[in-house]
């Protein structure tokens, strides 16, 4: 017996406060709608796929599903759920089909087998979890009774025979409204069969409900203290008879930052993107670099959470300087000067820095996905 399973993917994502359909959002590098539908690409048991789609998503869908390993139909949804299942059902030839709601990725194998069992055995499989949480039913700010034996959770996938929810659809009149297929099924059919769900296939509604994956990174930077060099420091210039040598300003706060921001994604180092034989970096700002380097991460999909710097100066004095060169900073990576921490200390007279012959500088960063 072939298997279908239609996932519902037609959503705007405006409960979830994202300005386009949450299960495009990204995590672990691929979206939430192939996370889902690669655990039903796995499974032996399913044949075809048939994904729903809002009119503005079809060809980023389309796109996504094209390789895919099982043939995979993508059709537009309707406006109300009941229209897009029923879209999605004229799609199906399969004797069984399941229903996923797509913003479910962790449903497991082991859950979908037992769905699709539970349909060659009883004519339907309800995905359901019992209650944790005792339920409690309220009348006019009161609660009348509390109950939880018996109670379950209702989940997807639900599994049905082809034949006989497509008949159920048929039945459902007009103003009627059903917030699942169980419930048509258990109207125009008979009572549905509950299977296997699980407290962790939980639905994915609001943003606090996605993934918000954070990467730190780290850099280190050294350069040399000589004459006649201005001393630039996260872009101000601090009063000294010495200046660091390089090829750019020689800013080894903002550097040691970039190579920070840039190992956090991966991305290589400064040298790899601004080469310090290039004609067009010699005597440029390292503020001017860092504005590059922050439109990759931007381009990476991720956000500058903080940063965090100590200075290793023997001299000159930097403490007076470092809310100057925060303030400076924050403002370039669009951060709040607070979680720009920026600390100074000397080496105690110890090697190149502690002869005044260099300044170092350590930096991490928390970045965020946006
Ligand atoms: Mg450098």
């Amino acid at each position: 017996m072939k298997v279908t399973a239609i996932i519902t993917c037609a959503g705007k994502g405006t409960r979830a406060g994202f300005d386009k359909n949450k299960l495009l959002q990204k995590t672990d590098g691929i979206t939430y709608l192939e996370k889902t539908a690669n655990v039903f690409l796995g499974c032996e048991l399913i044949d075809n796929l048939v994904i729903t789609s809002s009119a503005n998503d079809l060809e980023e869908i389309s796109k996504i599903t094209a390789n895919f390993n099982k043939k995979t139909t993508v059709i537009l949804g309707g406006d109300t759920r009941t229209e897009s299942i029923k879209n999605a059902l004229n799609a199906c030839n399969d004797d069984i089909v399941l229903i996923h709601d797509g913003a479910r990725p962790f449903v497991t194998e082991e859950i979908i087998i037992d769905c699709i069992n539970s349909v060659k055995k009883y004519g339907s499989g309800i995905a359901c979890t019992p209650l944790a949480d005792t339920l409690a039913v309220e009348q006019n700010g009161e609660i009348v009774c509390t109950e939880r034996e018996n109670r379950y959770l209702v989940q997807t996938p639900q599994g049905f025979y082809l034949k006989d929810i497509v008949f159920a659809y048929s039945q459902i009149k007009e103003g009627e409204a059903f917030t699942d297929d169980s419930g048509v099924y258990s109207k125009y059919i008979k009572p549905a069969k509950i299977s296997l769900g699980s407290p962790d296939n939980k639905k994915l509604t609001y943003a606090s409900d996605f993934n918000k994956t954070q990467l730190v990174g780290t850099g280190f930077d050294l350069h040399r203290l000589v004459e006649d060099r201005k001393l630039i420091l996260g872009g101000i210039e601090i009063p000294h008879t010495k200046g660091l040598l390089g090829h750019s300003d020689a800013d080894v706060l903002t550097h040691a930052i970039m190579d920070a921001l840039l190992s956090a994604l991966s991305l290589g180092d400064i040298g790899k993107h601004f080469k310090d034989t290039d004609p067009q970096w010699k005597d440029i700002s390292s503020i001017y670099l860092l504005k590059k380097v922050l439109e990759m991460i931007q381009n990476e999909g991720y956000k500058v959470v903080n940063i965090s710097a100590v200075i290793m100066a023997q001299k000159p004095k930097l403490s007076t300087f470092t809310d100057k060169i925060s303030t400076n900073l924050a403002q370039v990576i669009h951060i709040e000067p607070k979680r720009m921490g920026i600390t100074c200390t000397t080496l105690e007279g110890v090697g190149l820095v502690g002869r005044e012959e260099a300044i170092a500088t350590q930096a991490y960063c928390l970045l965020e996905k946006i």
